[in-house]
C-alpha cells in the first residue's frame, strides 16, 4: 500500500529540481511555484518514488509515461496561464500536469483515452483536493464541445498533425501548445488563434512524447 507522505527530504528535493529548471530557462514564477507544491512523488508507482525529483519522464500504468517535470514547465510556461482562465489538457496520464495547471488557479478540463488511467485518477485521493480539475474519458481528438471555447488547449501527447476539431474549441485570443511530429522526436509548436480568426503559428524545441492515438481504450 502506497503511503502519502510529503517529508522535509521530499520538499528538500523538491526545491532542488525546481532550481535545476529555473537554470534550464524556466522564468514563470506560478509555473515553478507549483511544481514546488506538488508533491510529484504521488504520482508515481512506489518503485519509483525515490527518482521522483529527479528531472526525468517514468513510466506510469498503460505503456504511458509522467513528461518529464522540465516538459511539464515548459508546456505550462508558454500557454501564458492566467489565473481562472479554462484550460483543455489532453492526455490526463498520472494527472501531475492537470494538478500543476490546477495549482495555477485556472479550471482544468482533462481527458484520457485509457479507461484503467481514468478510473486510477478517480481513485486517486490526492486529486480531491483540486475541485478544479474535471476528467473526462474520451477520445482527446474531439474535444469537449459541450464545455468549449477554452482559452488554452494543451496537448501531451505526439500529435502527427494539428487537430482541426481542437483548433476550432479555441476563443479567439486563445493559444494551443502542441508537439508535432510522427517521429521519435515532435517540435513543441504553439498556435494563437487571433481575433481575426487567422492563426499564427511558432515553434519551440524538440521534445519526445508517447503518441497522440485517436479512439477509446478500455
Ligand atoms: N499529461 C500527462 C502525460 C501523459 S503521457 C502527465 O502529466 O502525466 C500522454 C497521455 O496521453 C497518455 O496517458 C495517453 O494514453 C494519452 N493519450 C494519447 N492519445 C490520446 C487521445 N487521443 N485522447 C486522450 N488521451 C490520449
Amino acid at each position: 500500500m502506497k503511503k502519502f507522505e510529503d517529508s522535509y527530504r521530499h520538499k528538500g528535493l523538491r526545491k532542488k529540481l525546481v532550481d535545476n529548471i529555473r537554470s534550464k530557462g524556466i522564468t514563470d514564477e506560478r509555473v515553478l511555484h507549483a511544481i514546488d507544491t506538488i508533491p510529484r512523488h504521488f504520482f508515481l508507482d512506489s518503485a519509483f518514488e525515490d527518482k521522483a525529483y529527479e528531472d526525468k519522464a517514468f513510466p506510469i500504468a498503460e505503456g504511458q509515461t509522467i513528461s518529464q517535470p522540465y516538459t511539464v514547465a515548459y508546456q505550462s510556461q508558454l500557454l501564458e496561464i492566467k489565473p481562472f482562465e479554462k484550460v483543455l489538457e489532453i492526455g490526463t496520464g498520472s494527472a501531475y500536469q492537470a494538478s500543476v495547471l490546477a495549482e495555477m488557479g485556472v479550471q482544468v478540463y482533462t481527458i484520457e483515452r485509457q479507461k484503467k488511467l481514468f478510473d486510477q485518477n478517480r481513485r486517486f485521493k490526492y486529486l480531491d483536493k483540486y475541485r478544479n480539475i474535471k476528467f473526462f474519458y474520451g477520445d482527446g481528438y474531439e474535444g469537449l464541445p459541450t464545455y468549449a471555447p477554452f482559452d488554452k488547449i494543451l496537448i501531451t501527447a505526439a500529435a502527427p498533425e494539428i487537430p482541426s476539431k481542437l483548433i476550432k474549441q479555441l476563443k479567439p485570443g486563445g493559444l494551443m501548445v502542441i508537439p508535432v511530429g510522427t517521429g521519435d522526436v515532435q517540435r513543441m509548436m504553439r498556435i494563437t488563434k487571433q481575433p481575426s480568426g487567422s492563426m499564427k503559428e511558432e515553434v519551440f524545441d524538440n521534445f519526445s512524447f508517447v503518441p497522440m492515438i485517436g479512439g477509446k481504450k478500455d
